[in-house]
């Protein structure tokens, strides 16, 4: 069985072969499966946004199609900027301006207890799907450190391991990670199944699309 990534990023596909690669015949991002698609991202929820993704793709190529979504979390600031991680001081990705931006909005600020959520949704050609969410835990730094990682890992420092998600070693961030942590509660709710085609899914597992978008609306 085939799953494609609703993605282009190599370091998600790294990520999704090392904790799902047993279960999967073949795992391609989008371009490696020939599929040019650009999902609106206008759910409330980063599961939302993922379940999106998931069913576009599942629908489009007709396999089982793998999606995320992610963001930081910060308890002082309301949860921002969450839904707007990638674009908090305005521009898409611009890591730098969003430390920034978020160094200054925590000025003075005493509570810097934030997490990063991750969403992932397994979706299949026919609307069902398994999804699971991830987080970790940590606080909003007083400024930069470590040169790893990407978009807010310099400033998301971890007390017990006494630096930030930048300084972790590499392959430490997908061991205690969001996405890896979603991942490997996907895989596990995946492995309650009998096989990869969705006709074992547990029934307390399955989800019809149709109808949770049904009642999500109700
Ligand atoms: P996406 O779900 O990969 O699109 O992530 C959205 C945004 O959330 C990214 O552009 C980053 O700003 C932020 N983000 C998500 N995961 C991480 C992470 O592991 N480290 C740092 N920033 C992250």
């Amino acid at each position: 069985m085939k799953l494609i990534l609703a993605s282009n990023n190599a370091h998600k596909l790294k990520e999704i072969k090392e904790i799902l690669g047993g279960r999967f015949d073949e795992i391609l991002t989008l371009r490696e499966a020939g599929i040019e698609h650009e999902t609106v991202e206008d759910g409330e929820t980063f599961l939302d946004n993922a379940r999106k993704k998931a069913h576009e793709i599942a629908e489009l190529s007709g396999c089982c199609a793998l999606a995320d979504d992610s963001g930081l979390c910060v308890d002082a600031l309301g949860g921002a900027p969450g839904l707007y991680s990638a674009r908090f001081a305005g521009v898409h990705g611009d890591d730098r301006a969003n430390n920034a931006l978020l160094l200054e909005k925590l000025k003075g600020v005493g509570d810097r207890a934030a997490h990063f959520t991750c969403d992932v949704v397994l979706a299949w050609p026919d609307g069902r799907e398994l999804s699971a969410e991830g987080r970790l835990y940590g606080v909003i730094a007083q400024e930069p450190a470590g040169c790893g990682g990407f978009g807010y890992d310099p400033l998301f420092y971890l007390p017990e391991r006494g630096c930030t998600n930048a300084q972790l070693p590499p392959g430490e961030k997908n061991r205690i990670g969001h996405r890896g942590n979603a991942l490997r509660a996907l895989l596990e709710k995946l492995s309650a199944c009998d096989d990869t085609d969705a006709s074992g899914l547990p029934a307390e597992n399955v989800v019809l699309f149709a109808a949770s978008r049904k009642e999500e609306g109700e």
